[in-house]
């Protein structure tokens, strides 16, 4: 009988492992495959602000650093955010998260599929018909999650499309917003449209990930369209969750990370909410198992992070409410604009000029202002 079992070595899983068993508990991890973080399913790129929340040192994990972002409007108008953002090597990332793991002496087993996890018991079966049983379950096997199923809970889930093709050195990630991409991709209601694709630059690769909230087409259309070019390295993608999960703990269950669909509806960032989820859930189940609370308490606690805030989902709502027309408009009020950081103190008069810009103060982008104010008083975006 282990003290706690986490279920996917991924970033949220590791670090949930490496916090508990830091804390003096027994704790086994496994994973579904031999080799953690391959295929790459990622942008790799991580605000220098959400770095600490993994409560790691820099190292060979980081293949770059970037200076800006840039949004850029259908019609080219575009304004750059300063910002210090890391790019990883995401496989590196992840094994040296589950290395940092194995080495606090939580128990690492590889290659072990979680098939059956009774929350009420907190007993999981592996692939293999072994069983093993936990006082406690993390549930950070990524979007599709077992652990999320076991729980009657199905998380809502975006494409994102991506390839890594060569690129040249750069100081920023650029953020497109264009509504008219993806008017072929089936399945896709209003909410869930891609309006969002991304350049990410890998300066020490020589490289860049290039992506989209969609499928391959919509990302074809998005490279012709803008005519972004350079030999493919990769091709990848994955699944986005698209907003929290309805329930995030069943007894003796927790979920974290993307299982928890906590993953940033607005950003697709998940990194920082794997850490965050995880750190909130080692804690509470730190306390369960000393016996000071009777229970779990981790789902009241995650949902009063600003990580789990519906604020998120409302900007994606009001963003890809608005029509290609609407963007442009906004595109041409914002123009040109350098935002010195993400502080309001860091350009008052700036702020002050923008939100007295009658293209931009609109009722409609107000979920949007609140999100962006939200974020500027956190210090971070993900
Ligand atoms: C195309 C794309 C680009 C992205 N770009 C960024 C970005 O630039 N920055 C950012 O912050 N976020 C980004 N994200 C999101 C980010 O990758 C995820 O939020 C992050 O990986 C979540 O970590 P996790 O540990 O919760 O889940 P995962 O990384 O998915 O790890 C889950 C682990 O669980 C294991 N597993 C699954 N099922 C089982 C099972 N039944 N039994 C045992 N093990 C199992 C898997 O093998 C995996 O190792 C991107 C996502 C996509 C798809």
């Amino acid at each position: 009988m282990y003290s706690a079992a986490v279920v996917g070595a991924g970033p949220a899983g590791s670090t949930a492992a490496r916090f508990l068993s830091e804390k003096g508990h027994d704790v086994i991890l496994i994973d579904r495959k031999e080799v953690v973080g391959v295929p790459k399913q990622c942008a790799e790129g991580l605000f220098s602000d959400c770095l600490p929340e993994f409560a790691t040192e820099i190292g060979g994990f980081i293949t770059g650093k970037i200076r800006y972002l840039e949004v850029v409007f259908p019609n080219l108008a575009s304004y750059r955010v300063r910002c210090d953002l890391f790019m990883l090597d995401r496989p590196e990332f992840d094994q040296h998260l589950l290395k940092l793991a194995e080495r606090s002496g939580a128990q690492v087993a590889l290659g072990e599929k979680a098939e059956r996890i009774d929350p009420e018991s907190g007993m999981i079966r592996l692939r293999g018909g072994e069983t093993i049983r936990a006082e406690a379950i993390v549930g950070a096997d990524g979007p599709a999650s077992r652990v999320a199923k076991s729980m009657k809970v199905k998380n809502r889930l975006i494409p994102a499309a991506q390839m890594e093709i060569a690129w040249p050195e750069d100081d920023a990630i650029y953020a497109y917003l264009d509504h008219d991409l993806c008017p072929h991709d089936t399945g896709t209601t209003q909410k869930s449209r891609s309006y969002s694709c991304w350049v990410f630059p890998k300066n020490e690769r020589g490289t860049a990930n290039v992506g989209c909230f969609g499928t391959f087409p919509t990302l074809e259309r998005f490279v012709s369209k803008y005519r972004i070019a350079g030999d493919v390295v990769e091709k990848n993608g994955g699944a986005i969750p698209l907003g929290v999960a309805e329930r995030l703990q069943r007894r003796r269950a927790v979920l974290i990370g993307d299982a928890g669909g906590l993953t940033n509806p607005f950003t697709g960032g998940g990194l920082y909410p794997a850490a965050r989820s995880a750190k909130i859930a080692a804690d509470a189940i730190d306390r369960f198992l000393r016996g000071e609370t009777e229970r779990i308490e981790y789902e009241s606690r995650m949902r009063r992070d600003f990580v789990a805030s519906g604020l998120h989902m409302r900007g994606r709502n009001a963003l890809a409410a608005l029509s290609n027309d609407e963007l442009c408009r906004l595109g041409d009020a914002m123009d040109g604009l350098v935002f010195p950081g993400l502080r309001l103190s860091a350009s008052p008069l700036l702020v002050y000029r923008g939100l007295r810009h009658p293209g931009i103060m609109r009722p409609k982008y107000a979920p949007l202002l609140n999100l962006l104010f939200r974020y500027c008083l956190a210090g971070k975006v993900w």
